[in-house]
């Protein structure tokens, strides 16, 4: 589904030039996770925006099923912006208060009028959003701050299944939620793999969260990734001594 190949981006110029992503090669195949670990400022976002579109590699090659998102432009990209989503660690931040959860899981709509033709049809799949997010269907007209943290996220999930991706890309989607609200958030997720057949790249500093729903690891260290194997292996077995580090160091 997703081949990226010796992708790097730096920032800044002259001595203050910092690479943050530095030749990095990832595969994501349909209906699988790709874990993306690695200490804090080692590009793990960095790489999302690249996947997501949203920021140019200096070098290497981003392919979404053989096509490359930075040739696309108008409609192409358009039709290409819908298969690739994301959730974040706060959905607050990303939220607009003012909207309610039904206006908001339906707002990316507006952009791509063409999935969801009429209002009843858009009420229609609103309600089934937010109940495969496991929200009730009055839930539909309240406003973000008048969520838990963990049912914000949800509707932040609901809102990137909207225009029904093939890929999201999730990054600390549970870092801010307590841990039994993270299991059913994890919950949620592997559903919807299940169900939909949706693939993730998920980032994260939990390596227990990671282990739990990844099915390939990539370990990432200074823009490099050092480590790149089943989830298993990685964490069992790690090649690498960074990597060894890493998951002694975690509780
Ligand atoms: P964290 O776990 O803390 O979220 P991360 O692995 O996601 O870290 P990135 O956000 O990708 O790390 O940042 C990698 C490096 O690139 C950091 O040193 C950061 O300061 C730098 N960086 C990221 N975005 C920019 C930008 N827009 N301009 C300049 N430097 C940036
Ligand atoms: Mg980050």
């Amino acid at each position: 589904l997703l081949d990226v190949r010796g992708v790097t981006k730096s920032f800044g110029h002259g001595r203050r030039r910092l690479t943050a992503v530095d030749g990095v090669d990832i595969r994501v195949e349909r209906g699988q996770t790709l874990g993306l670990v690695g200490e804090s400022g080692c590009g793990k976002s960095t790489l999302a925006r690249v996947v997501l579109g949203l920021e140019r590699p200096d070098a290497g090659s981003v392919r979404f099923d053989g096509t490359d998102p930075f040739t696309l432009k108008g409609r192409e990209l358009l039709a290409w912006r819908r298969r690739v989503q994301m959730v974040f660690q706060d959905p607050f931040a990303s939220l607009n208060a003012r909207m309610s959860a039904a206006d908001l899981v339906g707002e990316p709509w507006r952009t791509h009028r063409d999935i969801v033709p009429t209002a009843r049809e858009r009420d229609r799949r609103v309600h089934e959003l937010l109940s495969l997010v496991g929200l009730r269907e009055s839930d539909a007209h309240r406003y973000p701050n008048e969520f838990s943290g963990g049912q914000r996220q949800r509707i932040g999930i609901a809102r990137a299944l909207a225009l029904e991706p093939d890929l999201i890309v999730c990054d600390e989607p549970v870092s801010a939620l307590d841990l039994s609200v993270q299991a059913q958030v994890l919950n949620v997720l592997s559903e919807l793999r299940e169900r939909l057949g949706v693939s993730y790249v998920f980032i994260s500093h939990d390596l227990s969260v990671v282990r739990y729903v990844s099915d390939r690891v990539a370990v990432m260290y200074l823009g490099k990734v050092i480590e790149h194997g089943r989830a298993d292996d990685v964490f069992d077995r790690p090649l690498h001594p960074y990597t060894a580090a890493l998951m002694s160091s975690a509780p």
